[in-house]
C-alpha cells in the first residue's frame, strides 16, 4: 500500500515533466507486472520477511500477467525463460470469478515456482488435506486455504525455499 501511495505522490510530482511517461515507467513499484497483481506480489515480500526471507521481486525480475490460459484447470503457471525474465501466468477466468484469498493462492504458489524455485509438495495429511501450497492439483489431498490456515500455510511456503 505504502508504495502504491509513493507511486501516486511521484505522478502527481513529475506531472509537469517534460516527458511524465518515461518518469512513470522508473517508478512503477513492479515493471513488467499487471497492476492488478501488484498487491500480492507486495504481500508475497513481506510475508517472506516476516519469516526471515528477504525477496525482492524485481531484483528477481519477476514478471507477471494476467491472461486466458487455454489448458483446462491450469490457474496459473511460473515460466523460467532461460536469460529472459521468469514469467508468473494467471488464468483470467480463474481471476474473475476468484476471492482475494483464492487469488492470493495462485499467486503465492506460482511465486513459489518462480522466486523460491520450490517444486510440487504432495504431502496430505491422514484426512487428505494438502499440507502445502505447493501442491500441484493433480493428486487426491484439498485444499484447506483459508483466512484461519493461512498462517500454517504461509510458514510452510517460506520455510523450504529452493536452491536459488
Ligand atoms: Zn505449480
Amino acid at each position: 500500500m505504502t508504495r502504491l501511495l509513493l507511486l501516486a505522490l511521484l505522478i502527481t510530482i513529475g506531472s509537469c515533466n517534460e516527458d511524465p511517461i518515461v518518469e512513470e515507467e522508473q517508478m512503477l513499484p513492479y515493471p513488467g507486472v499487471d497492476d492488478r497483481l501488484w498487491p500480492y506480489f507486495e504481500r508475497f515480500e513481506l510475508e517472506g520477511e516476516q519469516r526471515g526471507i528477504t525477496l525482492n521481486l524485481n531484483t528477481l525480475n519477476i514478471q507477471g500477467r494476467i491472461e486466458s490460459i487455454d489448458e483446462e484447470h491450469i490457474a496459473g503457471t511460473c515460466q523460467f525463460r532461460g536469460t529472459s525474465p521468469r514469467l508468473v501466468t494467471i488464468d483470467s477466468e480463474f481471476w474473475n470469478r476468484s476471492s482475494d484469498l483464492f487469488r492470493e493462492f495462485i499467486v503465492f504458489h506460482e511465486l513459489g515456482h518462480c522466486a523460491l524455485r520450490r517444486d510440487h509438495d504432495e504431502s496430505a495429511s491422514s484426512s487428505g488435506v494438502c499440507l502445502s501450497i505447493m501442491r500441484s492439483g493433480t493428486t487426491d489431498c484439498f485444499d484447506q486455504y483459508s483466512v484461519n490456515t493461512r498462517a500454517y500455510y504461509l510458514d510452510e511456503l517460506f520455510s523450504k525455499k529452493g536452491g536459488i
